[in-house]
């Protein structure tokens, strides 16, 4: 009991997006908290920091190029995790864009583009890494969108909206299964995505008001809260979906 149920020795996890950003930081998270780590992007090359990152914490890792975008290619990323770690216990759907534009001009690609990485990909990801799995826990990567209506943003917030439903879904109806299905709702957190946003002064102060910390959130924020939903230590806990948002949600 008491630490050790937080300690991810002995599981294999699969990180997506995590050549950069809050995937990244996820991964080696993982890694430290001493899971084996598969780690996807579109393409192998980008992954090379994170790999180097998991290797320094002495974890057995692999580079996977897939495009979730592409159902062959989550099932083919699922089935090279499972044959370099020899299985997989831990999934986290993490990887996701987003092109913020008025509603009215927003194209039948555009939408594409966002609901199938954010949404569709993560369900096809779930499902093979279900088919895999002897038990195990899957986190979705959700967003305040989630829970809450944001102009501009509404291919992104249809997508994570989506993936929350799918989130309680998955849970409730794999729990016999073993597998534990939750997700994380980040606040705000400076990566490519999101540099958009804070290149802009204005959008900086105005969200700050908006977060009761007073501050924005840095990935070891979320490093523990993914580690506690992955690990034994969250065994009773599925189709939730946990805030890290400095209060955000709470206020607003
Ligand atoms: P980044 O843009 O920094 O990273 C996105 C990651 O997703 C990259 O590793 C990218 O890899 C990967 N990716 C994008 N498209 C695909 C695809 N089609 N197939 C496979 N991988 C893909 O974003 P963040 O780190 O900011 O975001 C990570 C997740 O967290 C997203 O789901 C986002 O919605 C969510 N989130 C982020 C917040 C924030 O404040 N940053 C707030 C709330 C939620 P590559 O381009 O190398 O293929």
């Amino acid at each position: 009991m008491g630490l050790n149920r937080f300690s991810l020795s002995g599981k294999r996890a699969l990180v997506t997006g995590a050549s950069r950003g809050i995937g990244q930081a996820l991964a080696i998270a993982l890694a430290e908290a001493d899971a084996d780590v598969a780690v996807t992007a579109r393409s192998k090359e980008a992954l090379a920091g994170t790999v180097k990152a998991i290797d320094a914490a002495s974890r057995n890792s692999i580079a996977i190029a897939a495009d979730v975008r592409a159902v062959d290619d989550c099932r083919r990323a699922v089935a090279q995790t499972v044959a370099a770690l020899g299985g997989i216990d831990i999934l986290v759907n993490n990887a996701g864009i987003e092109q913020v534009s008025p509603s009215l001009d927003v194209d039948e690609a555009l939408w594409d583009k966002i609901v199938d990485t954010n949404l569709k990909g993560a369900f096809f990801m779930a499902q093979a890494a279900a088919r895999a799995m002897k038990g195990g826990a899957i986190l979705n990567l959700c967003s305040l969108t989630s829970e809450r209506g944001i102009p501009t943003a509404a291919p992104y917030g249809s997508s994570k909206t989506g993936l929350l439903g799918m989130t309680r879904a998955l849970a409730a109806e794999w729990a016999k299964r073993g597998i534990r299905v939750n997700a994380l709702a980040p606040g705000y957190f400076r990566t490519e995505m999101t540099e958009m946003f804070y290149a802009d002064a204005n959008w900086q102060a105005s969200m700050l008001a908006k977060i009761p910390m007073d501050r924005f959130g840095v990935m070891d924020d979320l490093a523990g809260a993914a580690i506690f939903l992955c690990s034994d230590a969250a065994s009773y806990v599925t189709g939730i979906c946990l805030p890290v948002d400095g209060g955000t949600l709470a206020s607003i």
